[in-house]
């Protein structure tokens, strides 16, 4: 349904050029959960905002294509990619006043969103109404103002307009960091309402045990790159590239026997002068002379699992 080829994006900054998301590919079929996760600075938010060719500026996507049922959203008219927007494809962010305006009723923005795409003014408000239900928040909130609301309630209204259209893929990153754990899993529970419905999810975060959780996919990303891309059994099983290893590790309760929370030592790169090679190198405890020189190949290890690492073979790059 999605498919990501090549993807590279840059921000021209006036200390350089950041080069944060460099040949990444990977696809998402229907009803697939797909789940995000890397380092601050890894380039996931970016690859979440690429999809809809909504990277902020001073970033530009400067390869790659987004095949998304057969068109490339990067080369569609803007009219077409509007219509795909909030129709066929939503978004959800961390902070949902991202996507709500504080001054005006929360009923009138979601009924808003359905106006914009041909829905007639009491059609929408029925529908606003329904979708309230639906992300169980009581029907009288809609003439409420986002600052009426808590955290939790504002980012059900968000989703509730991302899921005005029942659309076919939903973006959402990392749109449960700022809430605590029990509205956080409600929230959870809500997207996988959307997926069995038959919504694709491209979810974003930091917190690994809740990407296992709740995806049949994992894309794990390191300083740019796509390192590591399967189901989540496989990756879990068979971890190939040493950073998910180390990610995995760091999680409490998943490697039992040990309570202990193992960080991984050293820093992500500055992406302005990435290291050559393998850009996990200056990190990782099996690097030799060929990870500092050249870039390992992306490649599919075993059926629909894929890594970039030199221990699992593929020609490099220089
Ligand atoms: P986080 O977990 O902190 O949200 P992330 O994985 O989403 O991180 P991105 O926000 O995509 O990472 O950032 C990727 C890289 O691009 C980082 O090196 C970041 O500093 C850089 N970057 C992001 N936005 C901008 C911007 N507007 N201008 C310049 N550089 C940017
Ligand atoms: Fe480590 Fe080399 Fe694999 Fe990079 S390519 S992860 S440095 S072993
Ligand atoms: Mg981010």
């Amino acid at each position: 349904m999605l498919e990501v080829k090549n993807l590279g994006i840059h921000y021209f900054t006036l200390n350089g050029v950041v080069r944060a998301v460099e040949g990444v590919s990977f696809s998402i079929d229907k009803k697939e959960w797909v789940t995000f996760v890397g380092e601050s600075g890894s380039g996931k938010s970016t690859v979440a905002h690429a999809i809809l060719n909504v990277v902020p500026s001073p970033g530009r996507i400067v390869s790659g294509e987004i095949i998304f049922e057969g068109k490339n959203l990067l080369t569609l008219e803007k009219e077409a990619l509007k219509e795909i927007r909030g129709r066929e494809i939503s978004m959800v962010f961390q902070d949902p006043m991202t996507s709500l305006d504080p001054l005006r009723k929360v009923g009138d923005q979601i009924a808003e969103v359905l106006m914009e795409h041909g829905v007639g003014n009491d059609e929408a408000y029925e529908r606003a109404r329904e979708l309230l239900e639906k992300v169980n928040l009581p029907a009288d909130r809609i003439n409420s103002y986002p600052h009426q609301l808590s955290g939790g309630q504002r980012q059900r209204i968000s989703i509730a307009m991302a899921m005005a259209f029942n659309p076919k893929l939903l973006i959402a990153d990392e749109p449960t960091t700022a809430l605590d754990v029990i509205v956080q899993d409600s929230i959870m529970d809500l997207i996988d309402e959307l997926k069995a419905e038959g919504t694709s999810i491209f979810f974003v975060t930091h917190d690994i045990s809740l990407a296992i959780e709740r995806s049949d996919k994992i894309a794990v990303m390191y300083a740019g790159k796509l390192v590591e891309f399967g189901n989540v059994e496989s990756i879990l099983e068979n971890p190939l590239h040493p950073y998910t290893k180390a990610l995995l590790e760091s999680v409490p309760d998943l490697w039992s026997e040990s309570k202990e929370i193992k960080s991984i030592p050293g820093y992500p790169p500055d992406l302005r002068n990435p290291p050559g090679g393998c850009r996990f190198h200056p990190r990782c405890p099996f690097a030799d002379e060929r990870c500092r020189k050249m870039e390992p190949a992306y490649i599919e290890y075993e059926k629909g699992h894929f890594v970039a690492c030199h221990l699992r073979g593929g020609v490099g790059s220089e």
